[in-house]
């Protein structure tokens, strides 16, 4: 391959390189920023890759703060305009007993060793200005060419760090790649090592990976290493469910199959505990409802089941409240009958909120969606019309809530009911008229009403 390749460093990156090499050390973009800067996208942060040591590192910038990140193994974090750039010294791993951490970690001083110790040939590639792209392992070949390729022996290197397992799946997921088949029978091979990987790690890749473009693929393909971690779902793996494709044509699935398939029309989202929610959800929302029958797919009465198995994941997991949360809210609600008319939304809105509805909406989109049988052609169809429905409420600021009423308890005050819990009655009584657009949200007609129910109560 040509090695003419530019690569735009920020300002504070070529500073960093220019400072250690005025100091006479060699300094390096590495890693995951120079995998991204090839693909043309815009890394979200740049790792440095160095010769001196971490001692010198922190001496040469003792006039910047830096943050010592992990000096034992070499890690100095230089801070630049409030952004921390990773600069680590070059090193070699070796035995890795554990299958996690390496017994030993080895300053060394060439840039190959380091760089032999990385994951996968697209990560090991480095760049600065004056070599310009270094890459032994021919990552800008697996680049072009869209394969996750272990450097190395790919069963030596899935033994010392299972996680890398995980990474593998990962990067397949999100950037679309396929894996390499040494790599895949590395991967599979090694599998079990992930047992031994802490939750907090196993976490941050597996919802990266099920936020990928391909990961309906990623799942579907490697359900044998997902199992290792997520061992409930091998009932979903193993029951073959009957469903009616868009053609019309009866085909069989698994309803692991089905769950991955549903996860794939998830869109992208802006705050990404609400994608994570909603994509563990789909994935989890049949756990406990191994066999169901080709109409009910939906319907097997087992919410509660299956959301007391999901947020047991989510906990081992350890997803954060928020995220566990919603989930399990989406699972409970999937019977829920659909809303079909705007109060009925409305309702719905004050009984889960906003942010749950709009989920909950998805999340239906999402599990009914592909599949050609009438009664669940109809509740997809529903959820579309919904979601257009909630988007009206919220942009108009239409009535939803008790707060939403232009009437308040001092109101109710002023016009002589003390009793608090009464207040509330008279508040719940009108905001269901309001909803039901028996009357409209005006403060004249709310407290008239208000009056009337009093005589009448
Ligand atoms: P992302 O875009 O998600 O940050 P990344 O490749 O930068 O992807 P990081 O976790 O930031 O991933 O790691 C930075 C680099 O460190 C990787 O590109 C790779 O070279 C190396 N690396 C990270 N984890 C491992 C691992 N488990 N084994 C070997 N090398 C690793
Ligand atoms: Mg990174």
């Amino acid at each position: 391959m040509e090695n003419n390749i530019k690569i735009h460093l920020p300002v504070e990156v070529e500073y960093i390189i220019d400072t250690l090499y005025s100091k006479g050390y060699d300094c390096y973009a590495v890693g995951g920023c120079v995998r991204d800067s090839l693909m043309g996208k815009n890394p979200q942060d740049w790792d440095l890759t160095t010769n001196a040591p971490p001692q010198k590192t922190k001496e040469i910038f003792s006039d910047m703060e830096t943050v010592d990140i992990g000096i034992q193994h070499g890690t100095v974090g230089i801070v630049i305009n409030k952004k921390v750039y990773e600069t680590t010294t070059f090193r070699s791993e070796s035995g890795y007993e554990d299958m996690r951490h390496p017994d030993k970690v080895e300053f060394v001083s060439d840039l190959k060793e380091d760089l032999k110790r990385r994951d996968f040939t697209i990560n090991a590639m480095a760049y600065n200005r004056k070599d310009g792209l270094v890459d032994f392992f021919h990552g800008q070949c697996d680049l072009q060419y869209k394969t996750i390729r272990c450097v190395g022996n790919s069963r030596e290197r899935f033994s010392e760090d299972a996680l890398r397992i995980l990474r593998c799946l990962r990067f397949s997921s999100t950037l679309g790649f396929s894996i390499e088949p040494e790599t895949a029978a590395g991967m599979r091979e090694n599998a079990a090592g992930l047992k031994k990987i802490s939750a907090e790690r196993i976490s941050s890749e597996f919802f990266k990976l099920i936020c990928g473009k391909d990961a309906k693929y990623v799942l579907r393909r490697y359900k044998d290493i997902f199992l290792v971690i997520l061992p409930e779902i091998k009932p979903l793996i193993n029951t073959k469910i009957k469903y009616r494709d868009y053609k019309g044509e009866i085909k069989e699935r698994t309803l692991w199959q089905y769950c991955a398939t549903a996860l794939g029309y998830v869109q992208s989202y802006q705050e990404k505990n609400h994608e994570y929610a909603l994509r563990g959800a789909i994935l989890f929302h049949c756990l406990g409802s191994p066999v169901v029958e080709i109409n009910k797919l939906t319907d097997c009465g087992f919410e509660t089941l299956c959301a007391a198995v999901a947020e047991r994941i989510f906990e081992r997991l350890r997803c954060s409240n928020s995220v566990s949360d919603i989930a399990v809210c989406l699972i409970k609600n999937r019977s829920l009958e659909v809303p079909e008319s705007k109060p009925a939304v409305k309702k719905l809105l004050n009984k889960l909120g906003y942010e749950k509805t709009f989920l909950l909406f998805d999340f239906w989109k999402c599990i009914y969606r592909g599949i050609n049988v009438y009664e669940i052609k109809k509740r997809y169809l529903a959820a579309l019309s919904a979601s257009e429905l909630l988007y009206e409420v919220v942009r108009n600021g239409e009535c939803y809530r008790v707060r939403d009423l232009n009437i308040n308890g001092k109101d109710l005050i002023s016009s002589g009911v003390t009793d608090g819990k009464k207040i509330g009655d008279i508040l719940n009584s009108l905001l269901n008229k309001v909803i039901e657009e028996e009357i409209p949200n005006e403060k004249g007609i709310l407290i008239e009403t208000a009056q009337e129910y009093i005589l009448n109560n």
